[in-house]
């Protein structure tokens, strides 16, 4: 257990007076280690010098001369393993922001604070603190290369995890994700987010995907054949659709596992610039006319969300989740989220809310207009052989998720 005396803390602001009254709410609360400093450049010569680094430093984001933003940047090139908790006289979204960067910057945020600082709100801040966690390296995208990954296809290795998708409005269960992992012999289940990238970057893609989509089809008959209905939804990388075969491809496999077109939905999101949209155009709407269900992933993040909704026949949007989770409690979240809703609603398409995450999240989708949900607090993936046992004991408790909240009609 490590006792408040232990922390040692670093204050930076350039105003003496809020280091003073900070310095002293610090003490009072019993952090008995603070340092102050008036400026960036003061702080990192501390950083420089023999002493060890502060567990957590409480940063005043508008400095003259090296402003908190940059001196985080210093910290990420010291490789500054401890907290840290923003301070500003700003708006609630500058803060807001300035705390993403950090967690981008991968340093743990505690926080924000408003200024004028209450010593309430510092001490609930100052209760989250944490030691570092050596797991944080281990937990970074782990690198592989492009011949373990051509090897883990080659072999086998991949394999598709489900997640449920269901409808807001009675939570009936309409659909699953299909999301490949990587079942590796030393590393055990590794997310795709550690080997898509270079299976893109590598042409990979292709044999990747067709693995996933023959996997996929398999586990769709498997379902339907024991009188589970599930539309079945399929990632496709934009470098998939470079070759106009893909489309043939797709309904080959489509008709050779006996499956119907409309119970298929391949999720597309835009990772990189396209330089020649004309092939992934005929081959969208190619697939599209043979009634294959077409889905914007990720909407809201891409280089061109909106261009593609004009270009694309897509019939279901899925808003991202970096604007579902916490959408309740964030009025800019709500925005996105909203006009999303509402821009699918206009143009006749299906909405997908994903990262459903928390109650929350939950009662906030049923007040609005959005058709499906997913994510953990629904369910996490899992190997499709669980669906099924899964999908019962969800419908088990159907009726007592539902009379928590009660839908509205949303208006927009
Ligand atoms: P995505 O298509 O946006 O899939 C949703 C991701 O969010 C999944 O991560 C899922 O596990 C995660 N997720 C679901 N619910 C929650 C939640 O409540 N909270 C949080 N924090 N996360 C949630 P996963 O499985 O790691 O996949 C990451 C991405 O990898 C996918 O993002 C997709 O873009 C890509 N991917 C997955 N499978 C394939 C594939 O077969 N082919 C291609 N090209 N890409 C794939
Ligand atoms: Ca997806
Ligand atoms: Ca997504």
């Amino acid at each position: 257990m490590v006792e408040k005396s232990d922390i040692k803390i670093l204050v930076l602001d350039d105003e003496p007076f809020m280091l003073k009254l900070l310095s002293h709410m610090l003490t009072n609360l019993g952090f008995t280690q603070v340092k102050t400093c008036a400026g960036g450049t003061a702080a990192l010569m501390e950083f420089d010098s023999p002493n060890t680094p502060p567990d957590l430093i409480l940063l005043d984001l508008n400095m003259p001369g090296m402003d908190g933003i940059e001196f985080m940047r210093h910290l990420v090139g010291r490789h500054y393993t401890g907290s840290l908790i923003l301070i500003s006289g700003e708006d609630e979204r500058v803060l807001q922001t300035a705390e993403k960067l950090v967690l981008a910057h991968k340093i743990p945020a505690l926080g924000h604070l408003h200024k004028p600082v209450n010593p309430e709100s510092l001490s609930a801040l100052l209760n989250k603190w944490t030691p570092p966690s050596p797991t944080i390296a281990l937990t970074s995208i782990k690198a592989y290369s492009a011949d373990e990954v051509g090897e883990a296809i080659a072999k086998g290795e991949l394999i598709n995890y489900y997640q449920p998708k269901v409808a807001v409005n009675n939570g009936k269960v309409i659909g699953v994700e299909s999301l490949v992992r990587w079942r590796h012999p030393r590393n055990g289940i590794v997310g795709p987010d550690h080997f898509i990238g270079v299976a893109e970057e590598y042409g990979l893609i292709d044999d990747l995907t067709r693995v996933v989509v023959k996997e996929a089809f398999a586990q769709t008959r498997i379902w339907q054949d024991c009188g589970l209905n599930l539309r079945v939804a399929i990632n496709i990388s934009m470098k998939n659709l470079a070759l106009l075969e893909f489309a043939d491809y797709v309904a080959a496999a489509a008709a050779h596992a006996g499956i119907a077109p409309d119970s298929i939905v391949l999720e597309v999101t835009e990772t990189q610039l396209m330089k020649d949209l004309s092939a992934p155009l005929e081959i969208l709407t190619r697939l599209r006319l043979k009634r294959f269900g077409l889905s914007i992933d990720d909407f809201g993040t891409g280089h061109s969300s909106f261009s593609q909704l004009r270009d694309i026949p897509f019939n279901e949007l899925k808003v991202d989740q970096g604007f579902v989770h916490n959408a309740a409690n964030n009025s800019t979240l709500r925005a996105i989220y909203t006009v999303s809703l509402h821009v699918a609603r206009q143009l006749g398409m299906k909405t997908v809310a994903e990262g459903v995450a928390d109650q929350a999240d939950w009662d906030f989708l049923r007040s609005t207009g959005c058709d499906l949900a997913q994510g953990n607090f629904i369910s996490e993936p899992m190997p499709g052989a669980e669906i099924p046992n899964w999908i019962r004991g969800w419908e088990a408790n159907i009726e007592r998720l539902m009379q928590r909240s009660s839908p509205v009609e949303f208006m927009y």
